[in-house]
């Protein structure tokens, strides 16, 4: 067994993770960043589609395919309504490892196949590899472990809300530079989408588990219908698929344990877009905790309301829309165009008091 005392451990080397990482290890202190995976960033469990305030990552990390001009929503009647919606399509495992390769160019340690198993408040348990027992205690601890943060249940919060995902890689058969969204009372608590990237696309959907156990079966549906529009292939080139929260902000701070990204609910409860705020929780997180252990006693405080204040009503209105939705799934209302519209982003419904 190995037993290590550093400053900073981060469990999670997601877009949060990396991101703490880096911000803590450029300020001079010890960091591990510790992922059970074996490969940074895969299996990738992404749609790809990053917005445009993320351009600094995305060219950092050399992670761009191609960019997007606008979102297409595709109503439950056929109805279909475009707007501009600038942004890129990346590639996902290439935008993990290389915010990683700068976590490391800035003096942290990252560590694949490296599971945290627990935390008593001092010691925090890993397994490296299959079996080797690992103990550190960090001066603080960073949960950035997604959805299922264990490191959110070692300070007692429960499980979060989440979504479930499938998605299909397919070729794309003419250049695309739209997000197509699909709402429907077949993808009840989600929504399905298409968005392009390069040659392929990635086809996907959400939903809640409560109204629709089974994904394989509308996202055979979603395929067949984008196949009859001549926009892609039948082949299916990967699968994936994967948790996403929807139960809005948790509390981050934890004494010594700060919460990030997906771990601390800061995914939107609507498109289930978290990637922006992984990277902006992360850095932030990162840099509060160096200064917290520089002597600044209420940085980690600052850190929470500082993220309270940034995402803090975007999430709450996201969080009314879709317990709003809750009502109507798999009832006739779900299948109106207007109780749509008010449910997603692209609609000024959507944004109305
Ligand atoms: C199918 C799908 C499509 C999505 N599409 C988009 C999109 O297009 N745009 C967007 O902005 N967001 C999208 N999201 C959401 C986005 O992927 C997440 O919000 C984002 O990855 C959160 O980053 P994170 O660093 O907080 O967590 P993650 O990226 O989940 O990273 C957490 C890391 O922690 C590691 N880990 C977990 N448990 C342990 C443990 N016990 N020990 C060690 N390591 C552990 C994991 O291996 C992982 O690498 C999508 C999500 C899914 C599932």
């Amino acid at each position: 067994m190995t037993s290590s005392r550093i400053d900073i451990l981060v469990i999670g080397a997601g877009p949060a993770g990396t991101s703490a990482a880096r911000a803590a290890a450029g300020k001079g202190l010890t960091v591990i960043c510790a992922d059970r995976r074996a490969e940074i960033g895969v299996p990738v469990q992404c749609a790809e589609f990053v917005p445009m305030p993320l351009l600094r990552s995305v060219h950092e990390t050399d992670s761009r395919v191609q960019d997007v001009e606008g979102m297409l929503t595709v109503l439950p009647s056929g109805l279909r309504h475009r707007r501009a919606f600038p942004g890129m399509m990346v590639d996902r495992a290439r935008f993990d490892q290389g915010l990683a390769e700068l976590a490391q160019a800035a003096g942290a340690q990252v560590e694949t196949r490296c599971q945290f198993l627990d935390w008593d408040g001092e010691v925090a348990r890993l397994r490296r590899g299959t079996d080797e027992a690992l103990v550190v205690r960090p001066r603080l601890l960073i949960g950035a472990d997604g959805p299922h943060s264990l490191v959110a249940e070692a300070v007692g919060l429960p499980r979060q809300q989440v979504v479930y995902t499938r998605q299909y890689t397919v070729p794309l058969l003419c250049p695309y530079a739209d997000t197509d969204i699909f709402l429907s009372d077949a993808f009840p608590g989600g929504y399905g989408w298409l968005f392009p990237r390069g040659p392929v696309a990635n086809l996907g959907l959400g939903a809640d588990r409560r109204f629709e156990e089974n994904l394989k079966l509308p996202l055979e549906q979603l395929h067949r219908q984008v196949l009859e529009r001549g926009l892609v292939g039948a082949a299916i080139l990967g699968r994936t698929g994967g948790a996403i929260p929807v139960g809005g902000i948790r509390p981050m701070v934890h004494g010594n344990v700060v919460l990030a990204g997906d771990a601390a609910g800061l995914t939107h409860p609507i498109t289930g877009a978290g990637i922006p705020a992984a990277v902006i929780s992360g850095e932030r997180a990162g840099a509060a905790a160096a200064d917290y252990l520089a002597g600044d006693m209420g940085a980690l405080e600052s850190y929470a309301e500082d993220m309270r204040d940034q995402f803090g009503p975007t999430l709450a209105r996201a969080m009314q829309r879709r317990k709003a939705l809750e009502a109507v799934w798999r009832q006739p209302a779900a299948r109106e165009d207007r109780v749509m519209r008010s449910g997603w982003i692209a609609f000024d419904e959507y944004f109305a008091a």
